[in-house]
């Protein structure tokens, strides 16, 4: 089967280092294995969703000599794909509706990877306490699955989703698909083979693998790649105010080229079209760091 990658992008804010070294792996490791590579803009939260982030951002990655084929695909006009799978959780009663607040799960206890466990109030049908509430969320039901994967980079991953996160959100009370949904829909529909992206989607992974089994789609390859994060340990984003690319892209390509190991070429490069020369030639994904963060170059 021949590869296909993407690079899926929030719109919340303009592309930064982190999202550079996403968007730099998940190139390369396609191109290197004469695949496709596709751009997708996640604002499927669209509460999140800044205006104009999504064309600046492929402006950037444009600027930054980035390559990509076919339509760039924009989860906001596809939510009629997300409905129809949606539906045929429904249908076969794997997804139910919830109507507890935010405010009552907060008191859910936490799961082993941090997320807080949902309590499974609505499991068995919306509780009469609550039934006269009028919005409801749809969450998938996990029952006592164990989800395995052996990450390219980060080994074998495994987590039981009963214990780390419990019947996870498929639809939001305000009526917006969750990313977990739509992520799995996206990739499946765009052939996606590999998904190459941050550490900090990591565990997110078992909630994709369990989405594509209950709807029968293929498990992509996945790789990991390790996470930027600044001096206090925060991964670089746009809720901590990473620093937007600057006009001339070339010290931050290179700067997340280092980033991931990988090897330098004969001279350093002295415009982005060498950087790219060498970058396709010299991928070598055998050489990426198995860390799960690591610290981002200063000045980025
Ligand atoms: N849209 C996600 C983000 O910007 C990435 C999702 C993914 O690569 O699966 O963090």
């Amino acid at each position: 089967m021949s590869y296909v990658g993407r690079f899926a992008p929030s719109p919340t804010g303009p592309l930064h280092f982190g999202s550079l070294v996403a968007a730099l792996a998940s190139c390369c490791d396609a191109r290197s294995r004469g695949g496709r590579w596709l751009v997708r803009i996640e604002d499927v939260d669209e509460p999140r969703s800044q205006a104009g982030a999504a064309s600046d951002i492929l402006r950037k990655l444009a600027r930054c000599g980035f390559r990509w084929d076919g339509e760039v695909v924009v989860q906001s006009a596809r939510t009629a794909l997300y409905e129809a799978a949606l539906a045929r959780l429904v249908a076969t009663g794997l997804a139910y509706p919830c109507a507890c607040t935010r405010r009552e799960l907060e008191s859910a206890p936490m799961g082993a990877g941090g997320e807080r466990v949902y309590p499974g109030t609505c499991r068995q049908g919306v509780p009469p306490a609550i039934a006269a509430r009028t919005q409801r969320a749809w969450r998938v039901r996990v029952g006592e699955a164990t989800i395995h994967f052996d990450d390219r980079l980060q080994r074998r991953c495994s987590q039981a989703l009963a214990t780390a996160v419990g019947d996870f959100v498929v639809k939001r009370a305000d009526g917006l698909h969750a990313y977990q949904l739509a992520v799995v829909v996206d990739d499946a529909e765009q052939g996606v083979t590999d998904v190459v992206r941050g550490f900090d989607l990591c565990a997110s992974t078992p909630r994709q693998i369990h989405l594509q089994r209950l709807l029968g789609l293929p498990t992509p390859a996945y790789l990991h790649v390790p996470v930027a994060v600044d001096a206090s340990g925060e991964k670089l984003s746009k809720q901590t105010r990473a620093a937007a690319l600057p006009e001339d892209p070339l010290p931050a390509l290179v700067a997340a080229w280092r980033f991931l190991d990988q090897p330098a070429g004969a001279a350093a490069p002295r415009s982005v079209g060498e950087f790219w020369n060498h970058a396709l030639a010299a991928w070598d994904a055998a050489r990426l760091p198995p860390a799960a963060m690591l610290p981002a170059p200063p000045g980025v």
